[in-house]
């Protein structure tokens, strides 16, 4: 593991108000979208700017990745649009070199009995994060796991992220409590956590890492996914932590991300993570917290 430490740039007492001596960027918002999802507005170029605005060192754009059957296609790229993708995040890539890192990733959705066409897929380009996904509100996978019971319904969706981790298809599980938004009224987290637990156990023996997503405080249950009780649990057995925004639009490009990084520090955490070449890097948290510039400042 590589520690990304630009120490010297970046002195312990940084103050960020101070832009005579600004902390070297070190984040990246690795979790983001474009238009070719359906649902996500503006172009790579005007996330770009807003990120090199808040201090970030780059940007992973991680669409969703086209899926077999129709499954799901109103919120995803189709299949022949993919390298349309490919050719969108290049030119973003090569438009930015020098001034903001752009990477190819994608957010793969895992749904048992994906792991052939998933695999291909991920051998159809040199990615540098894969984002595992399980989309509890997506009609199809409801259709196919829903059986009237919202707690069994969120048991099962700790185990479909267990065995997404235990696949090695993906680098981090994506927002990994978002089924709480699904019935919010039957979340009930003491009630969910041994079961949650369990799938912990399963996840931290395959070494893959996690995102705290902070998009989950727009949603029915306010806060980032996952929450405070989860976060702990994930810290106690030491499952690397990934930061993402999962912006949809340019504005939201590194949203919240101190709040996060303090979340993370009060759940015992002092490193963060990211993927590149689909190899983790290691940040310390404090030096992440230096080295952001005030979201006011950012082009919303
Ligand atoms: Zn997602
Ligand atoms: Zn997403």
């Amino acid at each position: 593991m590589t520690d990304v430490s630009p120490a010297a740039a970046a002195p312990t007492s940084f103050d960020s108000a101070n832009s005579a001596h600004p902390a070297a960027p070190v984040l990246y918002e690795t979790h983001s979208h474009t238009p070719l999802c359906k649902h996500s507005v503006g172009m790579p170029d005007e996330f770009a700017e807003v990120a090199v605005a808040r201090g970030l060192r780059g940007y992973t754009i991680t669409c969703h990745c086209p899926m077999e059957d129709g499954y799901h296609a109103s919120c995803r790229m189709a299949q022949e649009q993919f390298d349309e993708y490919l050719r969108l995040v290049r030119k973003a890539t090569a438009t930015w070199a020098g001034r903001l890192d752009v990477l190819l990733g994608m957010e793969s959705d895992y749904v048992p009995g994906c792991e052939a066409y998933i695999r291909r897929l991920h051998q159809r380009a040199d990615f540098h994060y894969i984002l595992g996904s399980v989309h509890p509100q997506v009609r199809e996978y409801k259709q196919l796991y829903y059986k009237g019971d919202p707690f069994a319904y969120q048991r099962l969706y700790f185990t479909h992220l267990a065995e997404a981790a235990e696949t090695g298809l993906y680098d981090c599980l994506a927002h990994p409590d978002l089924v709480k938004n699904e019935f919010p009224s039957a979340w009930n987290v003491e009630r969910a956590l041994p079961f949650i637990c369990e799938a912990l156990d399963r996840i931290a023996a395959t070494g893959i890492a996690m995102e705290i997503n902070t998009s989950g405080v727009n949603k029915a249950i306010s806060q980032m996914n996952p929450g405070p009780e989860i976060l702990r649990e994930i810290a106690q057995r030491g499952i690397p932590m990934v930061i993402g925004a999962d912006a949809h639009k340019p504005g939201r490009v590194a949203d919240r991300f101190e709040e996060a990084l303090g979340h993370l520090k009060d759940a015992g955490f002092t490193h963060i993570h990211l993927f590149r070449e689909r190899k983790k890097q290691a940040i310390a948290i404090d030096i992440a917290l230096a080295s952001l510039r005030p979201a006011a400042a950012a082009v919303r």
